[in-house]
């Protein structure tokens, strides 16, 4: 009865969120100022007005404008309470035996990092979702018994990376498909967590890990995908019956274009990776829209390994990071592009420079 009443109220919080097409969903997030750019007098970009209704403007120069539309849209003053309520009836039907997805897109610097992982004082979608992971499995524990692991990994330069390894491996790590189906690494860490403290636990190694062997942390984090993997099993108590899901929560490399003079060497490289890796994810996520009869996982590590939870029946959330700074437009209206490509609508510009 508890688990009806809870599964209930769920479904009208997600029904809220269901104005898009099928099972993606975008939500926009733009970050404060920073107070360098206050100090320098930066100018605004962005028309938040609109914000309620899921509506941004862009002022691109002189009396032109850009909209766009989203399933959400959080001003600066949107903490990350408010951004997770809107998260969370999507997190929790993995508990249901959906694959879910959800990844924050954006040019370094616009809080990619800051919805997904937060911090120790403001902690992000990462922490909260296991957090009401945990809380619903407890509401639910008449009915079912639920088991949880926790992976983490990196993929740099079209490699995977164990950041729960104790020990470094030269092994490639590959992506291989279990009999039951699912893509997965086989020897990756698969974590076993039982409450929310062992998780802290958990995604800190993560988070150190991913700073050994790197001269420049937030560089380095810049250039690479972090992935949580979070893998659910349940069992229903009343009929015996299991179900094994998914749920990946990705904070991924910076989208931004490099200037061709910074481009050489091992820097090329990385770039062409990252740029490789987030088109085959518009590329993949075009594909599922279109219900195209192919779709390309393959072409990157970053969709190859996100295959079982986009596309089908599972769930996908994006969350677009901006800046609101004139300094950042040429990035911020490539993001939103590439946003409103995902969400597979895109409006006009509000008024023509004639
Ligand atoms: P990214 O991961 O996209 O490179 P970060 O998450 O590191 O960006 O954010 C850059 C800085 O901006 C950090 O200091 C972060 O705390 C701050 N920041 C980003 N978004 C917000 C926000 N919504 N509210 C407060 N501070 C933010």
């Amino acid at each position: 009865m508890k688990y009806i009443e809870e599964q209930t109220k769920r479904k009208k919080l997600y029904n809220q969120v269901q104005e898009a097409k099928g099972n993606i969903r975008v939500f926009c997030r733009c970050r404060p100022f920073r107070k360098e750019e206050l100090s320098a007098g930066s100018a605004t970009v962005v028309d938040l007005d609109g914000a309620k209704d899921g509506d941004l403007g862009i002022l691109t120069g002189g009396s032109t404008r850009k909209n766009f539309k989203f399933d959400r849209v959080y001003t600066p003053k949107d903490d990350q309470v408010d951004v997770f309520a809107d998260a969370s009836p999507m997190v929790i039907s993995v508990l249901d035996g959906y694959n879910v997805c959800i990844f924050a897109y954006g040019q370094t610097g616009t809080g990619k990092t800051f919805t997904m992982e937060g911090t120790q004082q403001n902690r992000g979608v990462n922490y909260r979702t296991l957090e009401e992971l945990f809380k619903v499995a407890e509401e639910r524990s008449d009915t079912f018994t639920y088991s949880l692991s926790v992976s983490v990994l990196e993929v740099y330069n079209e490699q995977i990376r164990d950041l729960l390894a104790t020990s470094p491996t030269s092994k490639k790590l590959e992506i291989k498909q279990s009999s039951e189906g699912f893509h997965h690494v086989p020897g990756i860490v698969e974590a076993k967590v039982e409450n929310i403290k062992e998780v802290w636990k958990v995604l800190q190694a993560g988070s150190n890990a991913r700073a050994v062997g790197s001269n420049n942390v937030n560089e380095h984090s810049s250039r690479s995908h972090c992935m949580l993997c979070i893998m659910v099993k349940a069992k229903n108590l009343m009929n015996g019956d299991c179900t094994k899901s998914k749920l990946w929560l990705v904070d991924l490399a910076g989208s931004e274009r490099l200037a061709k003079t910074d481009v050489q060497g091992e820097r090329l490289k990385e770039a062409q990776n990252i740029n490789r890796s987030l088109s085959a994810l518009g590329d993949v996520i075009s594909a599922l829209a279109t219900k195209s009869s192919h779709v390309p996982y393959r072409n990157s590590k970053l969709t190859h390994l996100l295959q079982d939870s986009l596309g089908g029946d599972s769930k996908t959330l994006m969350f677009v990071q901006i800046s609101p700074s004139e300094h950042d437009l040429g990035e911020t209206l490539s993001s939103l592009n590439f946003a409103s490509r995902v969400r597979g609508v895109e409006l006009g510009p509000a008024k023509r420079q004639i």
